[in-house]
Protein backbone atom coordinates (compact mmCIF):
# COMPACT_ATOMS: atom_id res chain seq x y z
CA UNK A 1 0.00 0.00 0.00
CA UNK A 2 1.58 3.18 -0.82
CA UNK A 3 2.12 5.80 1.69
CA UNK A 4 -0.95 8.74 1.35
CA UNK A 5 -2.97 7.10 -1.27
CA UNK A 6 -5.96 9.26 0.27
CA UNK A 7 -4.29 12.32 -1.03
CA UNK A 8 -3.51 11.06 -4.69
CA UNK A 9 -6.11 8.99 -5.25
CA UNK A 10 -10.43 9.53 -5.46
CA UNK A 11 -12.49 6.36 -4.06
CA UNK A 12 -13.04 5.21 -7.73
CA UNK A 13 -9.28 4.82 -7.85
CA UNK A 14 -8.24 3.21 -4.70
CA UNK A 15 -7.51 -0.34 -4.78
CA UNK A 16 -10.10 -2.49 -2.21
CA UNK A 17 -7.22 -3.35 -0.02
CA UNK A 18 -6.68 1.04 0.31
CA UNK A 19 -10.39 1.87 0.13
CA UNK A 20 -11.01 -1.03 3.54
CA UNK A 21 -7.84 0.69 4.95
CA UNK A 22 -9.42 4.41 4.77
CA UNK A 23 -12.74 3.35 7.08
CA UNK A 24 -11.34 4.46 10.62
CA UNK A 25 -12.98 1.86 12.08
CA UNK A 26 -15.33 4.82 14.11
CA UNK A 27 -18.59 2.59 14.12
CA UNK A 28 -20.76 5.70 13.69
CA UNK A 29 -22.19 4.14 10.72
CA UNK A 30 -23.39 1.12 12.66
CA UNK A 31 -25.78 3.58 14.40
CA UNK A 32 -29.53 3.29 13.80
CA UNK A 33 -30.64 6.56 11.85
CA UNK A 34 -33.99 8.41 11.37
CA UNK A 35 -35.16 10.67 8.47
CA UNK A 36 -37.85 13.03 9.31
CA UNK A 37 -40.04 12.70 6.23
CA UNK A 38 -41.02 16.02 6.26
CA UNK A 39 -37.50 17.34 5.88
CA UNK A 40 -35.37 14.18 4.53
CA UNK A 41 -33.44 15.30 7.85
CA UNK A 42 -31.30 13.03 9.40
CA UNK A 43 -30.62 11.99 12.56
CA UNK A 44 -28.29 9.39 14.64
CA UNK A 45 -29.46 7.48 17.86
CA UNK A 46 -27.51 6.26 19.82
CA UNK A 47 -28.95 2.54 19.46
CA UNK A 48 -26.52 0.57 18.17
CA UNK A 49 -26.64 -2.27 15.01
CA UNK A 50 -26.89 -5.59 16.44
CA UNK A 51 -23.14 -6.80 15.27
CA UNK A 52 -21.98 -3.86 16.96
CA UNK A 53 -19.69 -4.47 20.22
CA UNK A 54 -20.31 -1.54 22.22
CA UNK A 55 -17.71 -1.68 23.95
CA UNK A 56 -14.95 -1.48 20.92
CA UNK A 57 -17.16 -0.01 18.59
CA UNK A 58 -16.04 -2.67 15.79
CA UNK A 59 -18.83 -4.61 13.99
CA UNK A 60 -18.28 -8.48 15.43
CA UNK A 61 -19.25 -10.43 11.84
CA UNK A 62 -17.54 -7.87 9.14
CA UNK A 63 -17.21 -9.82 6.57
CA UNK A 64 -20.81 -11.91 6.96
CA UNK A 65 -22.35 -8.38 7.58
CA UNK A 66 -24.74 -7.38 4.58
CA UNK A 67 -26.55 -11.27 4.44
CA UNK A 68 -26.72 -10.57 8.94
CA UNK A 69 -27.76 -7.38 8.35
CA UNK A 70 -29.59 -6.81 4.99
CA UNK A 71 -30.38 -2.96 5.31
CA UNK A 72 -26.09 -2.42 6.02
CA UNK A 73 -25.32 0.59 3.90
CA UNK A 74 -22.60 -0.42 1.50
CA UNK A 75 -19.95 2.48 1.40
CA UNK A 76 -20.39 2.90 -2.99
CA UNK A 77 -18.06 5.69 -4.89
CA UNK A 78 -20.77 5.16 -7.55
CA UNK A 79 -23.84 5.25 -5.23
CA UNK A 80 -24.00 8.85 -4.23
CA UNK A 81 -26.84 8.08 -2.13
CA UNK A 82 -24.69 5.58 0.23
CA UNK A 83 -23.23 8.73 1.26
CA UNK A 84 -26.47 10.16 2.67
CA UNK A 85 -25.75 7.98 5.80
CA UNK A 86 -22.65 8.63 6.98
CA UNK A 87 -21.37 10.96 9.84
CA UNK A 88 -19.54 14.17 8.56
CA UNK A 89 -16.40 12.67 10.47
CA UNK A 90 -16.20 9.53 7.95
CA UNK A 91 -12.97 9.13 6.22
CA UNK A 92 -14.81 8.44 3.18
CA UNK A 93 -16.64 11.60 3.54
CA UNK A 94 -13.88 13.28 3.89
CA UNK A 95 -11.70 12.36 0.89
CA UNK A 96 -15.35 12.46 -1.29
CA UNK A 97 -15.48 16.09 -0.07
CA UNK A 98 -11.78 16.84 -0.92
CA UNK A 99 -11.45 17.18 3.00
CA UNK A 100 -7.45 15.69 4.60
CA UNK A 101 -8.04 12.66 7.01
CA UNK A 102 -7.98 13.92 10.74
CA UNK A 103 -5.40 14.13 12.75
CA UNK A 104 -6.33 11.21 14.86
CA UNK A 105 -7.30 9.17 12.17
CA UNK A 106 -5.71 5.67 13.06
CA UNK A 107 -3.86 5.43 9.48
CA UNK A 108 -2.01 8.53 10.68
CA UNK A 109 -1.30 7.52 14.11
CA UNK A 110 -1.01 3.58 13.86
CA UNK A 111 -3.75 2.83 15.99
CA UNK A 112 -7.57 3.93 16.95
CA UNK A 113 -6.49 4.61 20.52
CA UNK A 114 -6.62 8.80 19.85
CA UNK A 115 -9.82 8.30 17.86
CA UNK A 116 -11.32 6.93 20.95
CA UNK A 117 -9.48 9.19 23.37
CA UNK A 118 -11.10 12.25 21.49
CA UNK A 119 -14.52 10.43 21.60
CA UNK A 120 -14.68 10.39 17.71
CA UNK A 121 -15.99 6.63 17.83
CA UNK A 122 -18.99 5.09 19.30
CA UNK A 123 -16.71 2.92 21.49
CA UNK A 124 -19.16 2.94 25.07
CA UNK A 125 -21.52 4.87 23.75
CA UNK A 126 -24.22 2.81 22.32
CA UNK A 127 -27.19 1.50 23.60
CA UNK A 128 -28.14 -2.62 22.09
CA UNK A 129 -31.10 -2.76 19.58
CA UNK A 130 -32.13 -5.66 22.14
CA UNK A 131 -32.91 -2.90 24.87
CA UNK A 132 -36.55 -2.23 22.30
CA UNK A 133 -35.69 1.72 22.49
CA UNK A 134 -37.92 4.00 20.51
CA UNK A 135 -35.52 5.74 17.94
CA UNK A 136 -36.97 8.93 18.46
CA UNK A 137 -36.29 8.84 22.67
CA UNK A 138 -32.48 7.59 21.16
CA UNK A 139 -31.84 10.71 19.17
CA UNK A 140 -27.91 12.01 19.95
CA UNK A 141 -26.34 14.83 18.18
CA UNK A 142 -22.60 13.07 19.11
CA UNK A 143 -22.12 11.27 16.03
CA UNK A 144 -22.30 14.73 13.99
CA UNK A 145 -19.11 16.56 15.90
CA UNK A 146 -16.15 16.17 13.61
CA UNK A 147 -12.82 16.89 14.59
CA UNK A 148 -9.38 17.59 12.47
S1 LIG B 1 -18.54 6.17 9.60
FE1 LIG B 1 -17.16 5.89 7.84
S2 LIG B 1 -15.10 5.77 8.74
FE2 LIG B 1 -16.56 5.43 10.43
S3 LIG B 1 -16.81 3.18 10.53
FE3 LIG B 1 -18.42 3.97 9.17
S4 LIG B 1 -17.59 3.82 7.09
FE4 LIG B 1 -15.86 3.65 8.54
Amino acid sequence: MSNAFWQTKTLEQMTSEEFESLCDGCGKCCLNKVIDDDTDDLYFTDIACRLLDSKSGACRDYSNRFSLVPDCVKVDPADEESFLWLPPSCSYRRVREGRPLPSWHPLLTGSKAQMHKLKMSVAGRSVPESRGYGLVERIVSWPLVDRD
